[in-house]
């Protein structure tokens, strides 16, 4: 066979190969919609601006869609139909409705990715679900400043935490202590925990020992919580960018609907 010939073939297999993928890959794989206030903490909203710009440029490729909302009342069922996950970046459900929507939402099989403020609640909170879902831990305290933190990997064959290095140090942030620790609960698996190391943590308020999870799992639900979301430093890490993207990718992986990375 002539060089022209095999050139010819080899394009044309190429051109084969290309159609084909082209027709099985789907694009985007998935819609995130993230929901953020900008009522609140002016750190948290400073974190809310980052990661929106840090998950929107993920989207590259029209690989997934990521929409954002500042409105809580998108917390409806006709709204989140579309949706594989649903991000609180710095709020939480506050009115009834809500409330009941996102409920609906996780015990159907709905995603959820929260950050830092997502799984605060008190006294006031009144939302046992809420309490149950999160792992029972009632906000304790926190140190401050806000400062770095020497982290370490629960667990390194779970697929959030696959390839960080047993500790890492992760970038300033106010760091929430949780009373009692999720660790008690059976369907709560701890992922990530704030090193002894730290102790005692802070200057100004300060955490002197504990039990101190910052990234878990409820095993019954599709969820993942990391306590990282105030000021403008989280995403300052390549170690700590990496955990925050393999979980998502993650919760979407274990939709019950099929593995879109697949
Ligand atoms: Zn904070």
């Amino acid at each position: 066979m002539s060089t022209k010939k095999i050139v010819f073939y080899v394009v044309l297999f190429s051109l084969f190969l290309f159609s084909g993928n082209a027709a099985l890959a789907q694009f985007p794989r998935f819609k995130v919609l993230a929901f953020f206030s900008n009522k609140v903490e002016r750190a948290h909203v400073e974190f809310a601006y980052d990661a929106i710009r840090f998950f929107k440029d993920l989207t590259i490729g029209n690989g997934f869609v990521f929409d954002t909302t500042s409105n809580m009342d998108n917390l409806n069922a006709d709204k989140l139909k579309n949706y594989a996950l649903v991000m609180m970046l710095n709020d939480f459900p506050h009115k009834q409705s809500q409330r009941d929507a996102f409920k609906e939402y996780m015990e159907n099989g709905g995603g959820w990715y929260g950050f830092h403020v997502a799984a605060y609640n008190d006294q006031g909170t009144k939302w046992p679900w809420l309490l149950d879902f999160l792992g029972g831990g009632v906000f304790y305290r926190n140190n401050w400043p806000p400062m770095p933190a020497k982290l370490t990997v629960d667990d390194p064959g779970h697929p959030v935490t696959k390839g960080l290095p047993q500790s890492f140090i992760a970038p300033i942030n106010e760091w929430y202590q949780w009373k009692p620790s999720p660790r008690e609960r059976k369907s709560i698996k701890i992922l990530v925990t704030l090193s002894p190391d730290n102790y005692p943590f802070g200057l100004k308020d300060i955490v002197p020992d504990g039990d101190f999870p910052v990234v878990w799992t409820n095993t019954d639900y599709r969820m993942i919580y990391l306590n990282m979301g105030h000021g403008s430093m989280i995403f300052s890490d390549a170690t700590q960018n990496k955990l925050i993207i393999d979980a998502l990718r993650w919760v979407i992986a274990t939709d019950k609907k099929g593995n879109v990375f697949k």
